[in-house]
């Protein structure tokens, strides 16, 4: 039997300059430190803006915290000629572990296409960033296709050409339970969750699929953390909002408590 660490994963949007972002920081470590004997277990990511980075790098570094980061996006390309984007390279430089990737308002507000998606997901595997893959439906494609099939194709696309035993994280993230502080239930979780585990298998094998750990994102909060805990395949959330909430986030991270 594979154990999965639980992952809460913070995602900041664009929230938090660099200033706030050390305060903020300094407050979230020592809400974990306190606790620290309830979650030692627990894996903990904070998503900040690309330029808070390497100032959550100094702190993690000096103070030796045990708190991963990431960015929440990357460019498909190395280096050049691409005003505004931002290479894996430059993360991996910061010590970035992770990078989010699909996230529904980049594949809306920033028209991501699947194939997008699967020209960073392995930009990131290539500069050596776990990639933290978003999918997720509509409430239209909730209606028409159910909840698995979106979200199944998504992953499909942004896994298409990876092969051999990637390191990933997959968030299920139904864009109707984003920031409307209406979650799915953790049947509808665990569903889904259970479906992604399935393709993952059918793409990548059994040890992947046994080793990813999988994600719910959407309206999480610390009072109905643990009931998608309690699922098999939801090893953690991504989470929005909640994360900008010191109390709230390490609650969160608490989860079994
Ligand atoms: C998100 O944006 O990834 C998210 C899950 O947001 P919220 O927790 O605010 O619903």
């Amino acid at each position: 039997v594979t154990t999965r660490t639980p992952l809460m994963a913070g995602n900041w949007k664009m929230n938090l300059d660099h200033l706030q972002a050390i305060a903020f920081t300094q407050k979230l470590a020592w809400a974990l430190k306190d606790a620290k004997h309830d979650f030692d277990d627990v894996e903990v990511a904070i998503f900040p803006p690309y330029t808070d980075l390497r100032s959550v790098q100094t702190l993690v570094d000096a103070d030796k915290l045990s708190l991963s980061y990431g960015a929440q996006d990357v460019s498909a390309h190395d280096s050049g000629a691409y005003t505004g984007e931002i290479s894996g390279a430059f993360l991996s430089a910061l010590a970035c572990r992770y990078v989010i990737l699909g996230h529904s308002e980049r594949r809306t507000l920033h028209a991501e296409t699947d194939e997008v998606v699967g020209s960073k997901v392995k930009a990131a595997l290539k500069h050596g960033l776990v990639p933290v893959i978003c999918v997720g439906e509509t409430s239209e494609d909730l209606e028409k296709f159910g909840a698995s099939a979106v979200p199944v194709a998504q992953l499909k696309a942004a896994l298409e050409g990876v092969e051999g035993t990637p390191d990933l994280v997959v968030a299920y993230e139904p864009v109707w339970a984003i920031g409307s502080g209406q979650a799915a239930t953790p049947e509808q979780a665990q569903t889904v969750a259970k479906a992604l585990r399935d393709a993952l298998e059918e793409l990548l094998g059994e040890s992947v699929a046994a080793a990813t750990r999988i994600l719910y994102g959407g309206s999480v909060k610390s009072d109905n953390i643990a009931g998608f805990m309690r699922e098999p395949d939801v090893d953690g959330a991504l989470i929005g909002g909640a994360s900008l909430k010191v109390d709230e986030f390490s609650a969160i991270a608490r989860f079994r408590q």
